[in-house]
């Protein structure tokens, strides 16, 4: 008899098996891809990956703090199924790095009620891409509920010590830096980020995002007492990776301002300082990695994507960022 149930398990087994693999391969498109879940401390834990930005996952006296909410539902639920094998405790509070779609529409699969916070300017950005509407806009139901307006704010939330810091506008205007002091992790949001083809920051011009201000933020990130860094998409980084991007940065930002005071032309600038591959990156030419954020100037199908999925119209490269940004200064 046991022998017989046995079987016939088994073989229900392979039937839904074969069925669920022939569902997946037609729905391919629609599943998304697996995170990765690292414990950093037994408290904090990275959701690496998925559909959408990187998480960073702490776990509270009675609930579950999650710092950004992948950018789908079913990428979410997953974000969600993974929190549940690391503990029975409810999520509780979402705490948004930036206005950006993937990392914060997941939201609408995360429980009613709970508490949202992210900078004033970030829900100031989600209510203008909740206005134009279209692909890629943020749950309605779900913007942030507790803003933060400050440059630095301490708060406690669930028995759990974090500094928020808006130190300046950087990846957009209202870019959050989430900091545990007891764990030293920083969760970064994209003001970092791994998986670009060039060395340079991702700055949404569009969205008020500042080369300048990407300094201030690596300068103060890197003066916190961290060892660990949640990117905004990719690998987790140290001090000693902030500190190398920082020091790229800072030069090739500053020979940007050199060709300006030269009196350059954008067009010789980004001539004179082609950009350079980040480190790891594929060569220039090769196929991208599966998963990879294209390339800037690459780009059109990510730039229509809509105004509130990845920052909407054109994106400016960094050095037709800097340009700007320098240019305007000088007009003063
Ligand atoms: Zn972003």
């Amino acid at each position: 008899m046991s022998h017989v149930k046995t079987l016939c398990l088994g073989l229900v087994v392979v039937v839904c098996g074969s069925l669920a693999i022939s569902v997946t391969a037609q729905q391919a498109p629609q599943a998304p891809p697996p995170i990765t879940m690292k414990m950093l401390k037994p408290d904090v834990w990275a959701g690496l990956g998925g559909a959408g930005g990187n998480s960073t996952i702490i776990i509270g006296k009675t609930g579950v703090i999650v710092v950004d909410a992948k950018q789908t539902e079913a990428g979410a639920k997953d974000l969600l199924a993974q929190i549940a094998k690391i503990t029975a405790k409810p999520v509780t509070t979402a705490i948004i790095t930036h206005s950006d779609g993937d990392h914060l529409n997941g939201l609408v699969a995360f429980p009613a009620g709970i508490k949202i916070i992210a900078h004033e300017n970030n829900k100031k950005e989600q209510e203008a891409a909740l206005a134009a509407g279209g692909r890629g806009a943020p749950p309605k139901d779900r913007l942030p509920n507790q803003v933060t307006t400050k440059k630095k704010e301490s708060i406690t939330i669930d028995g759990v010590k974090l500094d928020l810091y808006h130190f300046a506008p950087a990846h957009t205007s209202g870019d959050l830096v989430v900091y545990l002091p007891a764990q030293k992790i920083v969760s970064t949001g994209d003001i970092v980020v791994t998986n670009r083809a060039d060395d340079n920051p991702n700055i949404h011009f569009e969205k008020n995002g500042s080369t300048e201000g990407w300094l201030t933020n690596l300068k103060g990130m890197i003066a916190l007492n961290a060892d660990t860094y949640v990117t905004g998409h990719g690998d987790l980084l140290t001090k000693g990776d902030l500190q190398r991007k920082l020091a790229a940065t800072t030069e090739r930002r500053n020979k940007i301002a050199a060709m300006v005071k030269e009196g350059k032309t954008v067009d010789q600038i980004k001539a004179a300082l082609p950009d350079a591959p980040a480190p790891g990156a594929p060569p220039r030419g090769a196929a991208p990695a599966g998963g990879a954020a294209p390339a800037r100037g690459a780009a059109p199908a990510a730039a229509a994507a809509g105004a509130g999925g990845r920052g909407g119209a054109a994106a400016l490269t960094f050095v037709e960022t800097a340009y700007q940004e320098i240019t305007k200064g000088t007009k003063k």
